[in-house]
C-alpha cells in the first residue's frame, strides 16, 4: 500500500484455522505466516503480528482452544457477518500503521475499508472451498464404504477380497467358509430368514477373528477369512473357534427353532492357486460329512 505496509491476505487462512479449529490451530497456522510478514519488515510489521493474534482470538468460537474432529463448519450465512466483525476489528491495527507513516487519513480509512471488505469475502470464498472439498472428501468415503462391502451382511465384498489378496504378505492364510446345506434353510423358513442366518453369521464369525483379519462375503453363503501372520496354532484355533461358534449359537442367535446350522472350511496359505487350494480343501470338508475344517497345512488337529 505504502512502503512498509502490505496489502495481502495473510489473515484469512489464520481466521479460517482459528474458526474451525480453535485459537491454538489459528496461532499454529500465524506462527509461519507471522514469522514471514516479521523478516519483511516495515513499520506494519508489528501491527500485522497484532492482527494475527487479534483474527485468531475472535475467530475461534468462544472458549475453544482446540477442536480437531470437523465435518461441519459454521453454516455459510454466518460467515460473511462474522469475517466483517473480524476483520473490521483486526484492522484497526492499519491505522497504527498508517500513523507511524505520516501517511493522509483518507488514505489509512479508504486501506482499512477494502482490505476489511476483501478478507471478508476471502474467508468467504475459502470457507466455501475447504467445506466443498470436505464434502466431497465424506462423499468419496461413503461411496468407496458403498463400494467394498456387501450390502446385505456389512461385511468386506468380492471386490474388496480382491484387492486385499493381490497385496496380501506371503504369510498370509485364506480361510474359505460356506454354510452347510443353506439351501435347506431358505426352503424351511424362507429367503428372509436365510438373509438374516448370513447378516447373523456374519456377526458370529467376527467375534472368532483379531481386527486384522478380514471377513469378506464372497458370494451366496461363502465368505473368506484373511489371516495375516498367524502361527499355525492360532491360525487353528481361529478357524475351529468360528466352525464351533457357528454350530453352537448361530441357529438360536439368528432366531432360528430348529437344529443346528454348522459350517465348513478349507484353509490354505497364500501363494500360487491359494484360491484353488482353499476350495479344494472345502470341497474335502463337504465329502467328508461337512462340519469341519480342513487344510494344505501340517497342522496338529
Ligand atoms: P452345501 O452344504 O453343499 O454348501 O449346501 P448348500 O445348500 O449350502 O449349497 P447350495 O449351493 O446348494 O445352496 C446355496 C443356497 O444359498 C442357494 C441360494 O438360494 C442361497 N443363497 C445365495 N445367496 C443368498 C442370499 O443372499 N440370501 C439368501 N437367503 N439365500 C441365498
Ligand atoms: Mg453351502
Ligand atoms: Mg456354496
Amino acid at each position: 500500500m505504502t512502503p512498509g505496509i502490505l496489502f495481502d491476505f495473510r489473515m484469512v487462512p489464520v481466521a479460517l484455522a482459528a474458526q474451525r479449529h480453535g485459537r491454538l490451530a489459528g496461532l499454529a497456522v500465524a506462527l509461519p505466516v507471522g514469522i514471514y510478514r516479521y523478516s519483511l519488515g516495515g513499520v506494519g510489521a508489528i501491527p500485522s503480528l497484532i492482527q494475527m493474534v487479534v483474527v485468531t482470538w475472535f475467530a475461534a468460537p468462544s472458549g475453544i482452544w482446540l477442536h480437531l474432529p470437523t465435518k461441519q463448519g459454521l453454516p455459510l450465512n454466518r460467515v460473511p457477518g462474522l469475517a466483517l466483525r473480524l476483520f473490521a476489528l483486526a484492522n484497526v491495527a492499519l491505522f497504527v500503521s498508517f500513523a507511524l507513516t505520516n501517511a493522509p487519513w483518507t488514505t489509512a480509512v479508504s486501506a482499512y475499508i477494502a482490505l476489511t471488505v476483501l478478507s471478508a469475502v476471502g474467508m468467504l470464498l475459502g470457507h466455501i472451498a475447504v467445506q466443498t472439498r470436505l464434502t466431497n472428501l465424506a462423499r468419496t468415503q461413503h461411496y468407496q464404504g458403498l463400494a467394498f462391502t456387501d450390502a446385505l451382511t456389512g461385511a468386506y465384498n468380492r471386490r474388496q477380497f480382491e484387492a486385499d489378496l493381490k497385496t496380501a504378505l506371503p504369510s498370509t492364510h485364506l480361510l474359505l467358509l460356506d454354510l452347510d446345506h443353506f439351501k435347506r434353510v431358505n426352503d424351511t423358513y424362507g429367503h428372509d430368514m436365510g438373509d438374516q442366518v448370513l447378516q447373523t453369521f456374519v456377526i458370529v464369525a467376527q467375534r472368532c477373528v483379531r481386527p486384522s483379519d478380514r471377513l469378506y462375503r464372497l458370494g451366496g453363503e461363502e465368505f473368506g477369512v484373511l489371516l495375516p501372520v498367524c502361527p499355525p496354532d492360532i491360525l487353528n484355533n481361529v478357524a475351529e473357534r468360528i466352525r464351533a461358534q457357528v454350530e453352537r449359537s448361530l441357529a438360536a442367535e439368528a432366531g432360528l427353532s430348529g437344529g443346528a446350522l454348522t459350517v465348513s472350511g478349507g484353509l490354505a496359505l497364500m501363494g500360487d492357486d491359494v484360491m484353488a487350494r482353499a476350495d479344494e480343501k472345502l470341497y474335502l470338508a463337504k465329502a467328508q460329512g461337512r462340519n469341519r475344517i480342513e487344510s494344505d497345512l501340517l497342522l496338529d488337529k
